[in-house]
Parts: structure tokens; sequence; C-alpha cells
């Protein structure tokens, strides 16, 4: 886990930014699930899973109930949906921290930020399009393009049931040239054995059944439907049989998007699907259901990789030096930042010279100058720290107006 600073906290806001603006023009209102959960509400995700039954940081709190830490969000948004029902259809978007206690890596953390969208009560392919398509824009929003987008479909409840019980006697068979770890693996979820990342397993996962023969006429279509929506929109997929993500709950539609530029091993950025029947086996009525996450710290991993999406600048406009009694800048800046401004000043007093020091390192464009000379004349001295240090005075009532036209002019001139 870890400690968050300027510049990457106003970084990981600014990406944020970025999605819930597409989001929001797309229809979906923000939810905020709580942090922990009853540890019920987890268990539905499926107790095969290494989320489930290794990861989780469980414990009973003092009424003497199993709770947990949430480890991913789409649990606790249908739990959510369950408790409230409200109208469907339910289209929903969030950000927080999730937490697994995984072995740490790099892109691997006990404590991830990911940010999200769900939504319930909706059936049509079309949905699994824009859905999609909502992850895959904010990836590019970012600058990111050494990404691919990969998709299967798992058909629906029967399809995956029929196809994960051939799986499993396929790997019975091949018991022998399979790993260790695999073999473990196949006795409790033998379906996440085919997305192994292990080299060891692949040639056996490579000659394993495919969920193409099994997915009925309707998911089949459902599929189809899909694709066909995805290239309508220009966005590139490569269809992945293989592909199974680690949660029981999903179905039909399964996505994955992978970052090239990152580590094989934690190479994820973001992935989801449909999970028709998680509402249900979390006690509502029968509601069908598509989200996605994508992983915030894996996403700026990338970003970095690309070097884009940069964090923004986060320096004052304006700092103000005052080598008189500190009066005249407890007022000004208070003025200044009440009129938009960003603006700082040092604390305690000090010489002229050391004040401009503070003021080169907060990286403001101007400085305001009040020493006992300008005091009197009830004026100020404003010092551009850029470009040439252009330097004027100016009436202490006009410093506002001037700071504002001169930031506006600063501004045009850089974006020009
Ligand atoms: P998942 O629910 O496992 O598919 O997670 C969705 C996304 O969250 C992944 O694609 C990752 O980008 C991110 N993620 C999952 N686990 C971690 C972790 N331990 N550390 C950092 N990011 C993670």
């Amino acid at each position: 886990m870890h400690d968050l600073f300027e510049p990457e906290t106003t970084r990981r806001r600014a990406l944020v930014r970025v999605f819930a603006e597409r989001a929001e023009r797309a229809g979906y209102g923000e939810v905020r699930p709580p942090v922990l959960e009853e540890l019920g509400v987890f268990l539905r995700m499926g107790e095969a899973t290494d989320v489930v039954s290794k990861e989780m940081y469980e414990f009973e709190d003092k009424d003497g109930r199993r709770v947990a830490l949430r480890p991913e969000l789409t649990a606790g948004v249908v739990r959510a949906f369950v408790q409230h029902h409200p109208p469907t259809p339910w289209k929903v978007w969030y950000a927080g921290t999730s937490f697994r206690r995984e072995r740490p890596a790099a892109g691997r953390y006990r404590a991830f930020d990911q940010i999200g969208a769900e939504v319930l009560g909706v059936d049509d392919p079309d949905l699994d399009v824009e859905v999609i398509s909502l992850a895959w824009s904010t990836i590019a929003a970012l600058g990111l393009s050494d990404v691919r987008l990969i998709i299967n479909s798992l058909g629906d409840q029967v399809d995956r049931q029929r196809y994960s019980e051939s799986v499993a006697a396929y790997l019975a068979d091949h018991r022998d040239e399979l790993s260790e770890a695999a073999r473990a693996t196949a006795e409790r979820n033998p379906l996440r054995v085919l997305d192994t990342k292990r080299p060891e397993d692949r040639a056996v996962v490579a000659s394993a059944p495919s969920i193409a023969e099994f997915r009925s006429e309707a998911s089949a279509a459902h599929f189809e439907r899909v694709l066909a929506g995805l290239s309508s929109l220009g966005i590139p997929f490569g269809v992945e049989e293989r592909l199974v993500r680690g949660l029981d709950y999903y179905r039909r539609t399964t996505f994955e998007i992978v970052a090239d530029s990152l580590d094989a091993a934690q190479n994820a950025v973001g992935g989801g699907g449909r999970y028709d029947g998680l509402a249900e086996d979390l006690g509502g009525p029968p509601t069908d259901g598509i989200g996605f996450a994508l992983g915030i710290d894996r996403l700026l991993l990338a970003c970095d990789a690309e070097a884009v999406f940069p964090a923004p600048p986060t320096s004052v406009d304006v700092y103000v030096v005052d080598t008189t009694d500190g009066a005249a800048a407890r007022n000004l800046v208070h003025q200044l930042r009440e009129a938009g401004l960003a603006a700082d000043r040092r604390y305690g007093g000090g010489s002229l010279k050391s004040q401009m020091k503070s003021a080169d390192r907060s990286g403001a464009r101007w400085a305001v100058l009040i020493g006992s000379d300008e005091l009197s004349a009830g004026e100020v001295t404003l010092r551009n720290l850029r470009a040439d240090g252009e330097q004027l005075r100016v009436a202490s009532s006009d410093v506002r107006a001037a700071l504002l036209e001169r930031l506006h002019t600063d501004r045009e001139d850089t974006t020009a």
C-alpha cells in the first residue's frame, strides 16, 4: 500500500476527471458503495477464485460480523442495486480504492485505485458496445496507443457450465503435462487454467476445447452483434477464445484491455464483462448486468511508458513577497484567491532575497513585491518571474485587475 503525494495525486484526480466527464456524457451517474461490506457480498464472486480464497482482507468486527475490505467494486454496486432497487436501466460509474492481499510487484499492489462503470437491467448487445467504448475511449483520451482490446464470449450459464466440464475433462486427461500450479487451479476452477501466463502450460492450453463450439445460438448471436458494433465504431479488437477472467460471475461478453508497454505479468489495464445472474445471487430479481474496471495505477504506468498524460502543473500563479510586517501579504493573498487566482506567500518574513528564492521555487509566473516604499505610496511592484523579468508599479487597488489581465495574456501566449 502506498502513500500518494503531489504531483501523483493531482494526476490521478485529472485521470478520474477525464473518465467522469465521458461517463456522465453517456448518462452514467456516480455511485459510491462503502469500502467495507459483509463478507457474503464478495463470496458471490466465486469461492474458487484467488481473489476470494486467498486475497481478501477479511475479519470479524466487534459485533461478530464477518466483513471484508472490497477487492473490487462490482459486487458492492450490485448489492446496492438489490438493496435500493433503482429504476432500470441503472447506469453508474465509480472511482475508488480496492484491496487485495496479493504478492506485490510493479503494477500489482495491495491497495489500488480503479475507475469503472456498471449497467443493470439491459440485455441489448449494443449496450456491451457502449460500455466497451467508454473504457476504450477513456484510454484513448489519456493518449495511450500501445494498447489492445481482447474479447471473448463465455456463453450463457448453461454454455459456460458445459464448457467448464469439457475443459475439466480435457485437463484431467493432460494432467501430467501441466505444472503443479495449473493442476491445483484445474481442480478448483478449470476455466482459469486457460488464461495462464505460465509458458510451461501453454501447449496444453493451446489444444484445449474452444468455447466457440459450446455457445448457444442466442449467445453466439449476441456476440456477433457486439463484434459488429465495435467494428462499426472503429474500435479495434482481437477475439481471444482463451480469455476467461478471474471472477466466476462472468457470462457472455468478457473483455480485457492490455497495455503492451507493461511487464507481461501485469499488463491488463482493465477488464470487464457481463454478469447476468449476479443480482439474483445477491438476493435480487434476475437482472442483466455488465461493467468494467480500469486500474488507475497501471494506466499511469502505461502513460509513463508512452510518455503521455503527464501530471498537470501545480504551481501557483502569483507569489506575494512582503518585506514589511506581513499584513499586506495576508490581505492580498486572500483577495487574489477570492478572485480565482492561485496565490501563495512566505510566512515569518525574511529578506527580499530569500523570499524571492521561495517565489522562484513556487513556480509562480508573477511576484508581487511589497516593501516600505510601495506601502507608503499605496502601490505594489509586479515582477514577471518568467521570460524577460518585466517589472512595473501599480496602485494597490489595481493589482488584482493587472494580474488577471497579464496572466490571461500569458496563457494565450502559451497556448498559441
Ligand atoms: P480485475 O477485477 O482483476 O480484472 O481488475 C481490474 C483492473 O484493476 C485490472 O485490469 C488492473 O488494471 C487493476 N488491478 C487489479 N488488481 C490490481 C492490483 N493488485 N494492483 C494494481 N492494479 C490492479
